[in-house]
């Protein structure tokens, strides 16, 4: 243990003096002077204004742990500086020790109520001011380290979602996402009267390219292809890995003239690049198929329009492979 009294062990929290600013309010200069001291003698950084809308800037400026706020102040007096900042989203969890000559329990009430947390009546106690500081910076610490891991929770909820509907090898979305995207971009067309095109893509005699060079070797041709189909569609389609080797493109608001469009180009792309021991293939290159079909021409739901487009997959398979298919 370093620290010899509980306020030492304090000092090795986070939460140390010296990390902390405190803004002093008050629109006498002597006031200010004095706290000044006293705080500043603890190792407390101190900002300082000398009336209500000086105080909203310095809070907007310095952002401080805590705040000493003088009530009676030309102007704005301390109660609508005080009912001002705990009403803003970004302010709101500063907190605010009211300092008044006045020890009537109206203004006490009137504190309360503009949102003040604790108070301290002039001609103060150093002692007591100091731990009333103290007190309510531990309060605010705890604050924002719950803050810090509401923040965390959030970001590692947002890196699961994402785990979630992404699949691992090419990094392209999973059937999961496709099924509740499509779905959802499926009800958007029905409102909109749009179209939405289904491409089914399945890579030719794939099984002999792993049987023939090993599956790590497989494996880099699905993420080559995976990435080739996410760079050559537009950003509000999709791309996705369907199952082993087979993924599918949604192309939204696109008629299946601009579809076909679409597939024969992946198609070609697909068969121009270079894999490796791809002249071991039996068409000598790697190669795709891919079946298309449209909503709402060909199929009128989610079912319907992958079963389409997986039939003229087949279809294209049938014809020789390396073809794209667009009519049944
Ligand atoms: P076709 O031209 O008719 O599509 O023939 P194919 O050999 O591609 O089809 P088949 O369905 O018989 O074989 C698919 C193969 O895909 C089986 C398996 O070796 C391979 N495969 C499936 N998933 C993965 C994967 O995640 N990694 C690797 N490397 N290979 C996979
Ligand atoms: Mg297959
Ligand atoms: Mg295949």
């Amino acid at each position: 243990m370093k620290g010899k009294s509980a306020s030492a062990t304090y000092d090795t929290m986070p939460n140390n003096p010296k990390s902390k600013s405190i803004l002093v309010v008050d629109d006498v200069p002597v006031n200010i002077q004095l706290l000044n001291t006293y705080l500043s003698s603890e190792g407390y950084n101190v900002v300082t204004a000398s009336d209500g809308a000086e105080a909203i800037e310095q809070v907007q400026q310095h952002a401080p742990d805590l705040i000493l706020l003088d009530v009676m102040m030309p102007k704005m007096n301390g109660f609508d500086v005080c009912k001002f900042l705990k009403s803003q989203e970004l302010t709101r969890f500063i907190p605010v020790i009211m300092v008044t000559a006045l020890n009537e329990v109206e203004d006490k009430v009137k504190g309360i109520d503009s949102g003040a947390d604790d108070f301290i009546s002039k001609p103060f106690n150093k002692l007591e001011l100091l731990a009333r500081v103290r007190s309510l910076l531990r309060i605010k610490y705890l604050h924002d380290e719950l803050q810090e891991k509401v923040i965390q929770l959030q970001q590692a909820k947002e890196e699961l979602r994402q785990l979630a509907i992404t699949d691992g090898l090419t990094g392209l979305y999973n059937y999961r996402y496709f099924k509740e995207q499509l779905e959802q971009e499926l009800n958007r067309a029905r409102r909109h009267e749009l179209n939405v095109s289904l491409t089914m893509i399945d890579i030719d005699h794939f099984k002999h390219y792993n049987d023939t060079n090993g599956h790590p070797a497989g494996d880099k041709v699905l993420k080559t292809i995976g990435a080739l189909l996410k760079d050559n569609i537009r950003n509000i389609d999709m791309a996705i890995r369907y199952g082993g080797e087979e993924f599918a493109l949604v192309l939204v608001e696109t008629n299946k003239d601009a579809a076909k469009i679409v597939a024969e180009k992946i198609r070609k792309l697909v068969e121009k690049s270079a894999f490796k021991f791809e002249k071991r293939q039996p068409l000598k290159k790697i190669t795709i198929s891919s079946g298309v079909a449209t909503f709402p021409g060909d199929a009128a739901d989610f079912d319907s329009l992958v079963n389409t487009a997986d039939q003229r997959l087949y279809l294209a398979k049938q014809a020789g492979r390396n073809t794209v298919i667009v009519h049944s």
